[in-house]
């Protein structure tokens, strides 16, 4: 699993601003600092792209309709876009982790484009019947287990009540339920106008 995430510099001004502030109260700079993130989780297949099986090339990717343009809503919405993905191609060796990582790139540069960015991206490469080798596993990552889920909302410190997660099967849901986060399913159509729905009624 692979994250597109820095902090590196959100770090530096935290120190900065907390060793001013350390004078009146930590509460209060904590306050001004720490407005706490909120995490769209997305599924990959069936919702940002046309779930082909077992995607794992640039060809072979066909964006859903508006689903760019969701990315680039939500990021403007203050909302950390966060990709929660099951590549059991990867256990089974129909392709390498490395092809994962690379397609997610060449997702991050078609977003560039439109000034959108993924802010993480997980996958589980795992299976528990069908892979081989150390991919073999009941691991704690495929859905609808919830731990990319979790471990999105602790890398990102989020409380699950503030986040969402919008995907196409039952075991997405099921992966919300289990993390406390807010399932929608994603029927078809635009995502930009999914994601805008979620939000207003989610905050
Ligand atoms: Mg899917
Ligand atoms: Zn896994």
């Amino acid at each position: 699993m692979f994250a597109f995430v820095s902090r590196v510099t959100t770090l530096q001004e935290f120190k900065k601003f907390t060793l001013f502030l350390d004078i009146s109260s930590a509460k209060s700079s904590s306050q001004i600092l720490s407005s706490p993130a909120k995490i769209a989780f997305l599924d990959r297949d069936g919702v940002l792209n046309v779930d082909h099986s077992y995607v794992y090339l640039p060809d072979q990717f066909e964006w859903m309709p508006q689903a760019q343009e969701a990315i680039k809503w939500l990021s403007d919405q203050d909302y950390k876009v966060v990709i929660a993905t099951n590549q059991s191609g990867v256990g089974r060796g129909l392709y390498s982790e490395a092809d994962v990582v690379s397609l997610g790139e060449w997702m991050q540069g078609q977003l560039l484009t439109i000034g959108a960015k993924i802010d993480a991206i997980y996958f589980c490469p795992h299976h528990p019947d069908d892979a081989v080798g150390m991919y073999k596993i009941d691991c704690d990552c495929r859905k609808p287990k919830p731990g990319m889920l979790l471990r999105g909302l602790q890398e990102f410190r989020a409380q699950p009540g503030d986040c969402f997660f919008l995907g196409d099967k039952k075991t997405d849901m099921e992966a919300a339920e289990a993390a406390g986060i807010t399932g929608v399913l994603y029927v078809g159509g635009s995502v930009l106008d999914a994601v805008r729905r979620v939000a207003r009624t989610h905050r």
